[in-house]
């Protein structure tokens, strides 16, 4: 790819009208203060050695969306509700055929009235992954209150919940299920704990397998159980689909079995790398927040990105059974298709 001028940035971001149909952006860097969009003021060493995009960028972006085939976009960030243009960004969505939603963490919402949300289709609720009774405790305890409100403000709003799943889950499920279930979301959806895409050191990462993951005696025991539990509930609620619902959980089982030894983990069926980007503060674009960069819109324009070599190599050589990242992907995207409001 040729740079572009890095006088005609950010105009140059956007050209033709080309298809991108899940677009995911990460509004801010972790532990990061709304006042870091200005590089000036970064706290860290690291931070200091990054460069982000203006805090314009999803505002220009948001006006320019007509440019792309875009059908979902997902916020993403420790504090997306920081991030100083998303009020009148989600605005500009709103007008559009655009799916939005955003991915939070329970009592995360801010202190004002987030009138805003009513211009948003989908909020994701990451749960867990608990270790134990006080994180159960400590999430559900404010959640049916947070989630009256966000329906109070938005009645068509469609709140799920993403449960990372652990040891102490497993063998809790049933009540889990119940407090998902009162705390008023919608759907359901069970994904592996994050254990090896991030940035734990080893030491870190053998401490959360200790806490979350279950010995290979208990796998046998809590599968036979868990099954029981979900059609059970299945009859009773309507949080899950028993489909995916049984291959999240078949994933989440041998993602465990495979730490323990029990065989191996099968390749994910995911469609990020085809149809998704994902779009880091720094401008750095991926197409799922795992992989390799495949390019940065300080230099390139998105549709230069999506053109490119690089991208096409990329997914050329992309195999999710041998990636050394998608096997242990707690993420896997099988339901990224075209959707549209
Ligand atoms: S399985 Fe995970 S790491 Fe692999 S392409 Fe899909 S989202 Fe990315």
């Amino acid at each position: 790819m040729t740079p572009l001028p890095s006088n005609l940035y950010p105009s140059a971001l956007f050209e033709d009208r080309k298809p991108v149909p899940n677009l995911m952006i990460r509004l801010n860097a972790p532990e990061q203060e709304p006042s870091a969009f200005d590089p000036t003021v970064c706290k860290t060493e690291f931070e200091k050695n990054l460069v982000y995009l203006p805090s314009c960028f999803l505002l220009f972006f948001a006006n320019n969306i007509d440019r792309f085939h875009i059908r979902n976009i997902t916020l993403f960030g420790t504090n997306p509700f920081a991030y100083p243009a998303l009020e009148s960004a989600l605005a500009l969505f709103a007008a559009k055929p655009v799916h939005v939603g955003m991915c939070l963490f329970p009592n995360q919402l801010p202190d004002k009235n987030p009138q805003y949300l009513d211009k948003m289709n989908t909020l994701f609720y990451r749960l867990g992954p608990f270790s134990g009774e006080n994180e159960i405790s400590k999430t559900f305890r404010s959640l049916p209150e947070e989630i009256t409100l966000l329906r109070s403000l938005n009645p068509s709003l469609e709140i799920r919940a993403i449960l990372y799943v652990s040891d102490f889950c497993l063998k809790n499920l049933d009540r889990v299920i119940h407090l998902v279930e009162n705390a008023g979301f919608d759907h359901l959806d069970f994904f592996s704990p994050n254990l090896y895409i991030n940035l734990l050191n080893q030491n870190e990462k053998d401490l959360c397998v200790q806490n979350l993951v279950p010995s290979k005696e208990e796998i046998k025991s809590l599968e036979k159980d868990f099954w029981n539990i979900l059609e059970q509930r299945w009859f009773e609620t309507h949080l899950f689909d028993l489909n995916l619902c049984r291959r999240q959980m078949e994933r989440v089982i041998q993602f465990f079995g495979a730490i323990r030894g029990l065989g191996e983990f099968a390749p994910p069926f995911c469609r990020a790398s085809r149809v998704s980007f994902f779009i880091e503060p720094t401008g750095e674009v991926r197409t799922c927040p795992y992989q390799k960069i495949v390019g940065n819109l300080r230099s390139h324009s998105l549709v230069q990105i999506s053109e490119s070599e690089e991208l096409k190599l990329f997914q050329a050589n992309l195999n999710l059974a041998k990636s050394p990242i998608c096997p242990s992907c707690p993420g896997a995207y099988p339901h990224l298709l075209w959707k549209t409001r």
